[in-house]
């Protein structure tokens, strides 16, 4: 029986990929960043899903007011199934803005087929995951196999500023249960052997010290900014490095790590003292370190480089977010995805912890387990970004065994 599905997918690769290349031609941008947001975009899925066979349909409105029609859609589509026993399939519907337009080289907007991949903004993030759960569905129906599930496909908006209309207002609104099982295919790499079940807190601190400056020949008329940061940055990375040792062999890799990152620009020439210097650390916590015990080593490192060295150091906290407990090993999600994917790839996924960032956090926030899996091409947010069409079928496998429940 799902032998049959698998093999059916092939034979409606041309569909699966025209609906994916009309997808790409709805700019779904979020009003917060000047665009017309979801519901264009959900009219047209509203529509194909009908079109597939799709017919329970349903629209869950988030009141915003900077959205042109006062709220930002997300469609969720139930497909009956043997048991009542619920599986979900979540993918976001908003994209972000094309950026440096000549950058790219085709319109990011009119969706270009070349060398087996679709190229333009939101083909692969997260369009491909999106029509690959939809075709999945409609596989299944036209090879007259009901789900063992209970299938829910949700097109949420606004995953990329956050999700406050999206996916936190469906958590919200209590559409989840404990026993759900749960995949945001929403990352992953490009041999799709990777399972997401936990997330590393992330922390960007960005630090602002303050000197004087004057002329190169005569520092001691100032206070050289670039010394006081280099001093501060060593042994900020040494104290960060000694305070936290934790290893979790979850998580690639199994450590805390804390990297400076950024640097700002200061002085245009080089006989210039800088007065200024700015700079980041980019920090990916294990969930069994506090984040506000790694805020205090930042206290207890700036006061001593103070004092030996005058100026004044200034910490900004550009982002914070806290892990959340992982989604088990044992969770029947996994047990599922990992048998899902064996059969279409023929290997054992691994499965682990990443630094960070995804909307299967919310839900592991409210005990319900999430997983994220895709397979797919790091050009996520790029210009030229693409899906390579073999990705999309292999994930059309995918969900429509996750819905067959294997076997
Ligand atoms: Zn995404």
């Amino acid at each position: 029986m799902t032998s049959h599905v698998i093999q059916y997918v092939d034979t409606i690769q041309d569909r699966i990929v025209k609906s994916l290349a009309e997808l790409v031609e709805y700019p779904a941008v979020s009003p917060h960043e000047g665009g017309e947001g979801e519901n264009r975009k959900a009219r047209f899925l509203e529509k194909l899903a009908q079109e597939l066979g799709l017919s329970h349909i349903q629209w869950h409105n988030a009141p915003d007011e900077l959205a042109p029609e006062g709220f930002r859609p997300n469609l969720v589509i139930r497909v009956p199934g043997k048991t009542d026993k619920r599986l979900w399939i979540i993918t976001h519907m908003d994209v972000v803005p094309e950026g440096d337009r000549s950058l790219w080289q085709t319109d990011p907007f009119k969706a270009v087929i070349k060398e087996n991949r679709i190229y333009g903004r939101g083909s692969n993030d997260n369009g491909q995951e999106l029509i690959a759960s939809l075709y999945a569905a409609a596989a299944m129906k036209e090879c007259n196999i009901l789900p063992e599930y209970e299938t829910y496909l949700c097109f949420v908006a606004d995953e990329e500023l956050g999700s406050e209309f999206g996916i936190q207002y469906l958590i919200e609104q209590n559409l989840f249960k404990e026993d759900d099982l749960i995949i945001v295919p929403d990352g992953g790499n490009d041999r799709g052997d990777f399972v997401e079940v936990a997330e590393k807190s992330i922390l960007w601190l960005q630090f602002t010290v303050g000197g004087q400056q004057v002329h190169a020949s005569r520092p001691d008329l100032g206070l050289n900014a670039c010394r006081i940061a280099n001093a501060f940055a060593t042994e900020l990375d040494k104290a960060f490095h000694d305070a936290f040792p934790e290893e979790d062999n979850l998580f690639t890799p199994p450590f805390s790590t804390f990297e400076p990152t950024r640097r700002l620009p200061n002085v245009g020439n080089v006989n210039t003292i800088p007065g200024k210097e700015t700079f980041c650390f980019d920090c990916r916590i294990l969930p069994s370190v506090n984040v506000d015990d790694v805020l205090n080593v930042v206290s207890q490192v700036i006061s001593p480089i103070e004092k030996e060295y005058g100026g004044k150091i200034k910490l900004t906290v550009l982002q914070r977010t806290d892990s959340t407990p992982p989604t088990p090993l044992d969770a029947p999600i996994v047990h599922l995805l990992t048998k899902a994917i064996k059969a279409v790839y023929s290997f054992d996924p691994e499965v682990g912890g990443v630094g960070g960032g995804t909307c299967a956090a919310y839900f592991r926030k409210e005990d319900i387990p999430a997983v994220v899996w895709a397979q797919e091409a790091d050009v996520a947010h790029m210009p030229n970004e693409y899906c390579e069409i073999e990705h999309l079928i292999n994930e059309t496998k995918v969900f429509a065994l996750l819905m067959a429940g294997v076997e």
